[in-house]
């Protein structure tokens, strides 16, 4: 079999990848829903693509994989890496998992990431309450919330004087805000957390995005007072998100110390830039995301490898669109028991279930997924529905 073709159309805001082959079978996944300017990245590639044998996908990937980098520029080889699957699992006849060893489990569990301005709530502990109770509320039945706060959230600019930094009001996200943190705005900050937490009890796991920009000490201090609220991790509190480094040594400075199960890892590209991490133990959970670290089997990688060191994997995944969800639950099947829970992409719009084939709706039930035995992906556009979504210019995406 041989690659004629990669495309990439722009479906509301998200680029969506086509690869054909010369024996009809077709290729898809999907970046991020937030990031259409990562087209052309896509389409440059295409060169390297063409004319080579798709089911030999590592032997593609050594072809591309140099052009990628930290999160958002591994998201096209990463991309194309999970179509390359889709396409190897179509021509077996076999889902991904098979290819990938088999599954460990038929069900794999996914946590909820609640953002403030979905639940309609502010900064403060009441909102945070309220937080939890929309959380518990939520279709799905999810016995897991990833919290945004502190300088993952608009706390940085909420809260007056929250740290002695400069805050930047015009800013499109919270980052890259960073410094120490006031005394008064961390005690609003574990007053906010504790009331999720007591809100939720101890039948639902918290997660809390907290960074990046956290000093070192200040991130201990603030995994030690959250100590008895059994948090699942504090996520990215030194380098994380967009952070085009890993930071281990500072979360050496950490994780060691703390009770608290420290996290990060979504913005890193590769197995390697995973090796500091985990080789020292330098946090006690990681969070590869399939769309930016390289891709399904590169994921795969890291967890057996995080799990050889004793370290947990919780993989990433908010935005990753109905494709991604679909490559979540394919890795996830395969991943070993350090596997908690990967990230539901719960960012995006119902209509993609009415242009693909694959899902019947939203797939969760008491935080769970059935793993599907489709072919590939198990997810496939339909043209004749997904046509009238296309963006100006991507007209000939089917053609
Ligand atoms: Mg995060």
């Amino acid at each position: 079999m041989k690659i004629t073709d990669i495309k990439c159309a722009i479906i509301a805001s998200s680029p969506v990848i086509r690869i054909t082959t010369d024996e009809g079978i077709t290729g898809w996944s999907q970046i991020e829903t937030p990031k259409p300017y990562l087209q052309p990245v896509v389409l440059q590639l295409k060169s390297w693509l063409v004319g080579q044998d798709p089911v030999n996908v590592e032997r593609v990937m050594k072809r591309i994989r140099v052009r990628g980098g930290f999160k958002p520029w591994g998201a096209a080889v990463s991309a194309i890496e999970i179509a390359l699957w889709d396409i190897a699992g179509k021509a077996a006849g076999l889902p991904i998992y098979r290819l990938l060893g088999g599954k460990v489990r038929d069900q794999v569990r996914t946590y909820r990431t609640l953002y403030h301005h979905e639940a309609g709530v502010g900064q403060t502990p009441d909102d945070y309450r309220k937080w939890a109770e929309y959380g518990m509320a939520l279709e799905g039945g999810f016995g897991m919330f990833k919290l945004p706060t502190s300088f993952h959230s608009s706390m940085v600019r909420d809260f007056p004087d929250f740290h002695y930094g400069a805050v930047q009001h015009d800013a499109p996200f919270p980052y890259p805000h960073k410094g120490l943190i006031s005394e008064d705005g961390f005690n609003h900050l574990v007053a906010c957390v504790r009331a999720a937490k007591q809100t939720l009890g101890s039948k639902y796991g918290l997660a809390v995005d907290a960074g990046p920009g956290f000093l070192t000490h200040d991130a201990l201090r603030f995994a030690k007072a959250v100590e008895d609220l059994h948090l699942l991790w504090i996520e990215d509190m030194i380098a994380g998100d967009y952070v085009p480094f890993v930071g281990a040594e500072e979360y050496r400075a950490v994780t060691p110390h703390t009770t608290t199960p420290i996290h990060t890892g979504e913005q890193i590209y590769l197995r390697q830039n995973y090796r500091a991490l985990i080789e020292t133990r330098a946090v006690d959970v990681i969070g590869p995301d399939p769309c930016d670290v390289g891709g399904i089997a590169e994921l795969k990688w890291i967890a057996e490898y995080a799990d050889l060191h004793g370290i947990a994997m919780a993989p990433h995944g908010t935005a990753n669109g109905i494709f991604g969800l679909a490559s979540l639950i394919q890795v996830c099947a395969t991943l070993p028991d350090n596997l908690i829970a990967f990230e539901y992409p719960a960012r995006f719009e119902p209509f993609w279930y009415d242009i693909t084939e694959g899902f019947e709706g939203m797939p969760v039930k008491n935080g769970l997924i059935d793993v599907p035995d489709r072919p590939g992906l198990g997810v496939n556009l339909i043209p004749a529905e997904a046509r009238k979504y296309l963006s100006e210019g991507d007209a000939d995406f089917f053609d």
